[in-house]
Formats: structure tokens, sequence, C-alpha cells
């Protein structure tokens, strides 16, 4: 029997540990992100997508290595859903990094309100045995 593993943004190996999720897991499970790319129009996603949007050709995982971005977007939610209503307020953020791909994910350890432009670095925690999470550091 497969181990479980619970990935950040609420997905959960509950519902689908199906091959390409296993890989997104693995690569979690080693600090690292990893990215889609089209295998018709080369378009790239991230976080990964196993089908193209744009042209719904199956993508394939290529290593992403990028680690500094750009703060473009964000919001303080300060009423969370049930599971995160400890942390609230919190902030998500859309960062972009050099390559113009985005990533959405939490800064965690913000000591005064962020600004759009400012410097993020992707970083992950190990909540617990079973969790990886990967989110923005200022
Ligand atoms: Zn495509």
């Amino acid at each position: 029997m497969a181990e479980k593993k619970e990935v950040y943004l609420g997905y959960t190996t509950d519902k689908a540990l199906t091959p390409w999720y296993v890989e997104w897991l693995a690569a979690l499970e080693q600090e690292r992100i990893m990215k889609s790319v089209c295998t018709s129009c080369k378009a790239e996603y991230l976080p990964p997508r196993q089908h193209c949007q744009k042209c719904l050709s199956v993508t394939e995982f290529a290593d992403f290595t990028e680690t500094e971005a750009k703060l473009v977007s964000y919001v303080i939610v300060d009423f969370a859903p049930e599971s995160l209503s400890s942390k609230a307020p919190y902030v998500v953020a859309i960062g972009e990094f050099p390559s113009g791909l985005r990533l959405t994910a939490h800064i965690t350890n913000l000591m005064s309100l962020p600004e759009v432009g400012m410097a993020l670095k992707l970083g992950f925690d190990r909540v617990d045995d079973k969790k990886v999470t990967y989110r923005w550091l200022v």
C-alpha cells in the first residue's frame, strides 16, 4: 500500500494517487517543484498540469530550478476556511519568476505588509512526516 502524503494546497493522495501525482509528490519530498511542458506547443505550467490548456495535448514534467521571484499580487485572508482558520490572518501571494512563470503560495515570514515588486524566495517546510509544503519567504 502506498504511503499517504499531503500537499499544502489541499490535495490529498486519498483521492487520486496517479503516477503523475506520485512524481509531483516525489519532487516535493526532495524540496523541489516541477513544471510541466506541453509535448506539442511547448507551453509551460507551474504548478504543473497534466494537459495543456491551450492545445489539450499531454504535458511532461521538467525540472524547475528557479527560486527567486517578485511579488505580483497578494491577498490578506482574514476569514479563512475551516482547515486554515487557526492561521488567519494569512497572506496568499502570486510570485513571478524571471522566466515569467507564476506560482501561488502563502508568505509565512512577513514582518510588515507585503509590497508588489518585493523579492520572494521559494521555500519548503516539512509540517510532519506526511506533509511537505512550499511557500514564499521574504
Ligand atoms: Zn500545448
